[in-house]
């Protein structure tokens, strides 16, 4: 098959030739038809992910066809359109019998923990927990855009945000997950406010809902002032101590504040605040298979739309380059490579 290798950190992948995989036990090899660009790859190629190995095929957010099935896996066929969540899980840790696959004690990574999806075939471990099937009116870039950003998106608004018809959500970042945020939000009936640095994302988050948008490279983003007091949900989905700040202290009295950008190391949040306001502080991270269906019957109803979220497609040999570019600011929207 062909696959988008690095051999070493930082220096830009090549599209070669390399051996199909076969599928494990418990596991499926999918044909890919459609891989998002997403800044989690870029700093995987960067060597901020101690997990991956060299050589390395990056690609995580993928939609395809069952190509080949490994011993043991029944209710799946070859020919079947699938995606899956980017945290593939074990199916029977504690965390995933209690349902948390999506923070799965034994997870595996697609494109982090082994090879990824920038190439013809990506195998998939413990098939039947993380497969999820698609429906014929969502076609195959849709579902690579769901896969990892949209996915997550919804789980932190719907789930772990707990958004409710007329609150304000406040979304700093307006990069794939906090459009995504938006246009979710939007959707649940909440007054979006849209926070980023480039006009040109904010100009798409009005598109996908937003009320109000506030560009931070102007001034800092003044949330209460336009929300009448403070947010009663606010994600950060960059992830930097700016945005994080930001958010919190965009917060209304006992507002939500949830993570989803992977943040630095080291950061500082006003615990004094969240104390004295009764602020609530979450994490989300990814979304199980088994909860895709709420939010694939909202996108077979129109009322989601992560299609519209796809600026641009490529062909796999585009891939290396896409990848490089995110170095510096990229456009708007996801970026989908179709083999
Ligand atoms: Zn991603
Ligand atoms: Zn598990």
């Amino acid at each position: 098959m062909r696959a988008v290798v690095y051999e070493t950190f930082g220096t830009v992948p090549e599209v070669r030739e390399v051996p199909d995989p076969v599928a494990p036990p418990g596991g499926v090899v999918v044909a890919v038809e459609a891989t998002g660009v997403c800044r989690s790859d870029w700093h995987g190629w960067r060597g901020h992910d101690p997990d991956i190995r060299l050589p390395h095929v990056p690609g995580h957010e993928f939609a395809g066809v069952v190509a080949a099935l490994g011993a043991g896996v029944t209710g799946w066929v070859v020919g079947d359109r699938v995606t899956v969540p980017f945290v593939c899980a074990c199916g029977t840790c504690p965390a995933c019998l209690a349902g948390d696959h999506q923070v799965c004690h034994r997870q595996q990574q697609p494109g982090f923990t082994h090879w990824g999806s920038f190439a013809d075939l990506v195998v998939v471990h413990h098939a039947e927990v993380n497969l999820v099937r698609l429906p014929g009116t969502v076609d195959f870039p849709t579902a690579a855009a769901l896969g990892c950003r949209f996915a997550t998106a919804f789980r932190a608004v719907v789930a772990q945000g707990r958004v409710r018809a007329g609150e304000w959500v406040a979304v700093h970042g307006c990069g794939g997950v906090g459009l995504s945020a938006v246009m979710i939000a939007a959707a649940a009936g909440a007054r979006v406010v849209a926070v980023d640095v480039q006009p040109r994302a904010l100009a798409m988050a009005a598109r996908f809902g937003a009320t109000v948008t506030l560009d931070a490279a102007a001034a800092p983003p003044d949330i209460p002032a336009v929300t009448d007091g403070g947010a009663h949900l606010s994600i950060d989905a960059l992830g930097s101590q700016a945005t994080l700040t930001a958010s919190v202290d965009g917060l209304r009295r006992r507002g939500r504040h949830v993570q989803v950008g992977l943040l630095p190391p080291h950061v500082t949040v006003p615990m004094g605040r969240v104390v004295a306001h009764e602020l609530e502080i979450v994490g989300s991270h990814g979304m199980a298979a088994h909860a895709y269906g709420e939010l694939m019957a909202l996108v077979q109803a129109g009322l989601l739309r992560p299609g519209d979220l796809v600026a641009e497609e490529l062909p796999l040999t585009a891939a290396p380059a896409a990848l490089a570019a995110m170095d510096g600011p990229t456009p708007p929207g996801i970026r989908i490579v179709t083999p």
